[in-house]
């Protein structure tokens, strides 16, 4: 979807450029994105701390450009396992603090610590105070520069290869539009792909509501990177889809996704594809606005019906008939609005906020599976349904953010396809918030 915000393009230009910088107006960085063949980061990587991951990661971003001393960094990796303390917490000023004014436009800074529940004492203490860092770091930097903490299992083993799909999504323009998060992976091992740029070959997807929007650029993604999408939206929505089919080379389905029989139709369409799915989004969504006050039955029970009924039956079903198995991915899309709430949107919040639940429960139940269930969490995505938004309420929702721009659909994929990657086994139970850190919310 072309970007339409015009604010961006026109701040952007040589005389927009200079007028903003001089009335001190916002000047939203035009964010590196991923392209195949195009390097990673915009410069070298600095790796730092000294905990149990310093060496293994030296060997996880072996084909990266690591330097020391370089007068600009494409990305700071700092390891904080080796924290077990809160004077130790100095560790982070002195390595980050001579570095800040050092990085380069879109660069990377991802701090490691060991997931603080698995710890306990001084440790659990320093560990939890990595958030609070990482978080307002993030809201510093400026110019489309993001900082993400990963927390890993401290019963990891030495190599920790479960790590580096994360690393390798939070160091490149994939994660563009992802700020100040907190990704938990767990210690199981995972292999990496033949092929970084193909990571999804050989696998079969279904998309819910791939018929445009958001589902139609993650059908894009997944099949970018080697998936065959099965692609599912309602009869009605009949154009778009086969539009988005043929666009992927994938296979259109007609189903709604509430319907009684919806998993066993996905099933069906599974079997033509030789009988396995390895990645179910459930990104079918919709909103029925109303304050409670002039609600009625119909707009409730239509919101909590798409939104997390159906995600959960399809789920529970498609696992239960053994279509979805050892090795499966499920991403569920959730909304900042079901972590802060949003005015007239009552039955919206509360399914999205259940959608988080459903992570939680889901993938409790299924890690003796070996399927991983995680969810993304849109803020403002430049869309047709938020190009509907009138103008002052969209310019809010687009600046409220460390980024000061709406993100595109591409980003909300990039996160998904992050998660439906087999090399993401050791990344379950996470809400991952693709909202350039906006100011709602957590
Ligand atoms: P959209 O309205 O453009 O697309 C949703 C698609 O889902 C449509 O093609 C629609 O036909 C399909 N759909 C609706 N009901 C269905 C059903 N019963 N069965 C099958 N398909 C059905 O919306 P979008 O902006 O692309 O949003 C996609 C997802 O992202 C939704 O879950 C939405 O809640 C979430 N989200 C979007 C934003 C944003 O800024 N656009 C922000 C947060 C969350």
């Amino acid at each position: 979807m072309a970007n339409t915000d015009l604010y961006s393009t026109l701040v952007n230009s040589g005389p927009g450029s200079f007028l903003a910088d001089k009335v001190g107006l916002p000047q939203p960085e035009a964010l590196r994105r991923y392209q195949k063949g195009k390097p990673a980061l915009p410069g070298p990587v600095k790796i730092g701390g000294a905990g149990r991951l310093a060496d293994p990661l030296r060997t996880l971003l072996g084909d990266y450009d690591l330097a020391q001393d370089a007068q600009k960094y494409g990305a700071l990796v700092f390891d904080a396992t080796g924290i077990t303390s809160v004077t130790e917490l100095a560790q982070l000023f002195e390595f980050f603090q001579p570095e800040m004014r050092r990085l380069l436009p879109c660069a990377r800074v991802v701090v490691i610590g060991s997931t603080p529940e698995l710890t306990s004492g001084d440790e659990h203490i320093a560990q939890r105070a990595l958030e609070g860092f990482t978080r307002s770091v993030a809201k510093e930097l400026r110019r489309g520069a993001t900082c993400q903490l990963v927390y890993t299992s401290p019963q990891a083993k030495a190599a920790h290869s479960g790590l580096e799909s994360t690393l390798r999504f939070l160091l490149s323009g994939k994660s563009a539009y992802v700020d100040g998060q907190v990704i938990r992976v767990n210690d199981t091992d995972a292999a990496a792909p033949a092929d970084w740029d193909a990571p999804l070959e050989g696998t079969v997807a279904v998309v819910t509501g791939a018929a445009r929007g958001i589902g139609a650029t993650i059908a894009e993604v997944l099949s970018r990177d080697g998936a065959h999408v099965i692609c599912a939206d309602i009869p009605a929505a009949g154009e778009g889809l086969s539009k988005t089919a043929n666009k992927v080379g994938g296979t259109a389905l007609a189903v709604d996704v509430t319907a009684d029989d919806a998993a066993d139709t996905i099933a069906e369409a599974v079997q033509k594809q030789g009988g396995r799915l390895d990645i179910l989004v459930n990104n079918a969504g919709i909103t029925r606005d109303k304050l409670l006050a002039n609600m009625d039955a119909a707009r409730w029970n239509a919101v909590l019906g798409v939104n997390l009924l159906a995600p959960q039956k399809l789920t529970e079903k498609l696992v239960d008939l053994g279509v979805l198995g050892k090795g499966g991915r499920v991403v569920d899309v959730s909304s900042i609005a079901g972590i802060a709430g949003n005015r007239g949107q009552t039955n919206y919040g509360t399914s999205k906020a259940g959608v988080i639940g459903l992570v939680d429960t889901h993938s409790d139940a299924y890690a003796g599976q070996g399927i991983t269930i995680n969810a993304v969490a849109p803020g403002f995505i430049e869309t047709d349904m938020t190009a509907a938004i009138p103008f002052a309420t969209r310019e809010v929702g687009r600046r409220m953010n460390a980024m000061q721009q709406g993100g595109q659909t591409v980003d909300v994929a990039e996160t998904v396809a992050y998660f439906a990657s087999p090399s993401s086994a050791a990344v379950t139970g996470n809400v991952v918030r693709v909202c350039g850190q906006s100011l709602l919310g957590a």
